[in-house]
């Protein structure tokens, strides 16, 4: 009898021990009551209710209890139904069983176990022919991160520029800014190829920037705002062709886009000396310009902001 009791003990404590192991068990504590009554007790949210039904935006839907990703927001689409409708679910996310009901099946988690909703098949609302129907409350939502790849450049001239650098790498989605020369003939120069003014290159930066966070134009505004648009003949007190004011655009949208900026400064009486280039070859300065204020600790000598939008 002691015995039985011993493994009995022993069999109890292993179930509660392995269920503390599931990374999840103590998430099921954090849940709401409503979140409980659909993802574990398979209840179902009103239609229309749900904050994932209209979504449209790049991501991916992960079990609100396990974090596992199940859906990806390239498999959505508007089943018109008032739940999150996916025709397709990451590969082995998620699990089918029969529905207590006998009539439906059942989609879980396949992680963790937890209620989805229903799948039903021969619908006919996608080439697929599959309607995954997923309460949003059993789904948290995350959002595509911006790859490196769809980082995008931008590039100006506004006189020397360690100022023109130093006030660009201070901006929110601005992830590298690189001293250089573009819109000469010499390949490969050097500051003292340029200094030389007969290599037809300016003193340029090349903003590496993510569009999701930092648009061309707020770009275009600052650059605008760091240096004087008007000064005809270099910036401050660096006189000479390879100081001129001048963007360099990748595309006619970006020429627009300045060409706007333009007009609203010379609408409120500025007489703008930037001119717009079509981008050409760039090349990046000596070592020792990139970062220079800030490895010097000290502060643009001809470049500070100035209010003019
Ligand atoms: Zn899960």
């Amino acid at each position: 009898m002691q015995k039985i009791l011993w493994i009995l003990v022993t069999l109890s404590m292993t179930f509660v021990i392995a269920d503390d192991f599931k990374p999840w068990s103590s998430k099921i504590n954090t849940l709401t009551t409503f979140e409980k009554h659909v993802l574990i007790d398979k209840g179902t949210e009103r239609a229309f209710s749900g904050k994932h039904v209209n979504t449209k935006e790049d991501g991916t839907y992960i079990c609100k209890v396990c974090d596992t990703p199940l859906y990806t927001s390239g498999d959505k689409f508007d089943s018109h139904c008032g739940w999150p409708s996916f025709d397709d679910a990451i590969p082995g996310a998620i699990k089918e069983v029969p529905d207590a009901d006998g009539r439906r099946t059942e989609i879980v988690c396949a992680n963790c176990g937890a209620h989805m909703g229903h799948v039903f098949r021969g619908e006919g609302l996608t080439s697929k022919n599959v309607r995954h129907c997923v309460n949003s409350v059993s789904l948290n939502f995350q959002k595509k991160k911006a790859q490196t790849s769809t980082l995008k450049k931008a590039y100006f001239a506004g006189g020397c520029f360690w100022g023109v650098e130093y006030y660009f790498e201070k901006i929110d989605g601005v992830k590298e800014v690189i001293s250089g020369f573009m819109g000469g003939h010499l390949k490969n120069p050097g500051y003292y190829d340029v200094i030389r003014k007969d290599t037809g290159h300016v003193e340029t930066v090349e903003v590496l920037y993510d569009p999701s966070k930092v648009s061309y134009e707020t770009l275009a505004k600052t650059f605008f705002e760091i240096h004087d648009p008007t000064q005809v003949d270099g910036q401050g007190p660096d006189i000479g062709s390879q100081y001129l004011s001048a963007i360099f655009v990748n595309n006619t949208q970006e020429r627009k886009t300045i060409e706007g900026l333009i007009k609203v400064l010379e609408d409120k009486g500025f007489k703008i000396a930037t001119k717009t280039r079509n981008k050409s070859p760039f090349y990046s300065a000596e070592a020792y310009h990139q970062d220079y204020y800030e490895r010097k600790g000290s502060k643009p000598y001809c470049h500070r902001k100035v209010k003019r939008f």
